[in-house]
């Protein structure tokens, strides 16, 4: 069984591999050339990096977002010699290699919805699938586990805390996949722990000023930079929260949320009978990674041990819900269904987008998740149709959101709001 599922899952087409979990993805594989095999490989501009993954790595089969970008790395590579790699643009040369008979393993490691049709095209197909894309599970919900069981695709976490929280499962619960029954199986709850981020320490109105290089210099973490500021808002915590609930199969109520600021421990997950099993390690994706990667197997990922003597303090804090509005919202919007939590993903990404490009303050993505959310709660979301209509609504619903507060007219956007004064 060992040498053969190993074997089996050897192809991997790395959607995203120019970003944080695309690149440490590609550090575990480089030190495993006798297992895995690089087939495909994407990017959304990083002409340059995918250049250089194309001449290290050898694959079949790139693809980038835009003809222009695919051009530039199409002349790149053929001055190079290159010509037997094939690349291709657009969403649907994404979905054709995500769900390429040569593939066995996806990891979905775009960043946000963007990701959805070519990680559930690797689900539709039946792939080993490792979850990053977080957001493409948020906005699907139901849709995307449906297509899971369906196709019986084996989906293994990355997000470091459901990877913890999947490694502290009993080894049959870890078989049943999305469809484990957890307290069946003596568990009571998951603790899904997070840092509290690099704003923790800081009081209400300090957060009012604070710059998108403040906000991206996480104390523990290095990620782009979108989960950056949702790890500095906690919004990260929440789609995380979301996450669990469909992974897990688990009730909103049975997952607690702990605070821990040293993020030695991933997360972990306790037993009726009084047990609570922890997964801990430096915090590097490359753990989480080469677990998924070579699982059921165990393999080095290039991540040193914990030093337990060197180890600072284990603490742990309740969340202060005032401080981190975001997380309230993500939980209230897990309880709400799915399009309150379409309509949070797609506010979120338009309003850290702006954010990061320096068009509204920090404090203004909670309102504008906020406002958008209470917008669209009632949607009916029973489709990927549905889930791609309500995103892009919500998309420029956000957008108009941004541009009143740039003008600083947001009243008049929506007069009948109480909640969105500056
Ligand atoms: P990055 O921003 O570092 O990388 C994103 C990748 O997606 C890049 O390869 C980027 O290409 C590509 N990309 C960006 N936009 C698009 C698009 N519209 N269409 C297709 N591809 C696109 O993100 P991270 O690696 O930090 O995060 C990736 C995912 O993993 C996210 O969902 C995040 O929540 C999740 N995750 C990340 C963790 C981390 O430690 N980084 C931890 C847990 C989860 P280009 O380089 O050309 O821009
Ligand atoms: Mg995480």
């Amino acid at each position: 069984m060992s040498i053969e599922s190993l074997y089996k899952s050897r192809n991997l087409c790395i959607l995203g591999s120019t970003g944080s979990i695309g690149k440490s993805t590609l550090d575990v594989v480089r030190l495993h050339p006798d297992k895995f095999n690089v087939l495909s490989l994407s990017a959304n501009s990083s002409v340059d990096l995918l250049f250089e993954q194309c001449i290290e790595f050898n694959p079949e089969h790139v693809v980038m977002v835009t003809k222009c970008h695919a051009d530039q790395l199409l002349e790149r590579l053929k001055q190079a010699g290159e010509v037997n790699i094939n690349v291709t643009h657009g969403v649907k040369a994404l979905v054709d290699i995500a769900k390429s008979p040569s593939t066995d393993t996806v990891m979905a490691a775009i960043v946000g919805a963007s990701g959805l049709l070519p990680t559930l095209a690797a689900v539709e197909a039946g792939k080993k699938v490792l979850l990053a894309n977080k957001e493409a599970l948020v906005t699907s919900g139901a849709i995307f586990i449906e297509a899971v069981k369906k196709s019986g695709a084996q989906l293994l976490p990355i997000d470091s805390e459901h990877n913890a929280i999947f490694q502290c499962l009993p080894m049959n619960v870890q078989q049943q996949s999305v469809s484990c029954q957890l307290a069946e199986n003596g568990i009571n709850k998951i603790l899904l722990t997070g840092s509290g981020g690099p704003f923790r320490t800081l009081n209400n109105d300090e957060l009012i000023n604070v710059t998108p290089e403040q906000a991206c210099a996480h104390p523990n973490w290095s990620m782009g930079r979108k989960i950056s500021v949702d790890s500095a808002t906690m919004m990260n915590k929440g789609l995380e929260f979301i996450e669990a609930k469909w992974l897990f199969n688990i009730e909103p109520e049975d997952i607690q949320i702990v605070l821990h600021p040293q993020s030695t421990i991933h997360s972990m997950v306790q037993y009726k009978d009084g047990s609570v099993i922890a997964q801990m390690g430096n915090p590097d994706m490359r753990t989480p990674i080469a677990h998924a990667l070579a699982f059921p197997e165990r393999i080095e990922s290039g991540v040193e041990p914990l030093d337990f003597f060197n180890v600072a303090a284990f603490e742990f804090e309740a969340v202060d819900f005032e401080k981190y509005p975001n997380l309230k919202l993500a939980i209230e919007a897990c309880k709400n269904g799915q399009a309150a939590c379409t309509a949070l993903n797609a506010a979120n990404e338009v309003a850290v987008d702006a954010f990061l490009n320096g068009l509204i303050k920090f404090t203004e993505i909670f309102k504008i998740n906020e406002t958008s959310v209470k917008k669209f709660v009632s949607e009916r979301v029973n489709s990927i149709d549905d889930v791609i209509d309500l995103d892009a609504r919500v998309r420029e619903f956000s957008d108009s959101l941004v541009a009143s507060f740039i003008e600083n007219v947001i009243d008049k956007v929506k007069p009948d709001s109480e909640d969105v004064k500056r």
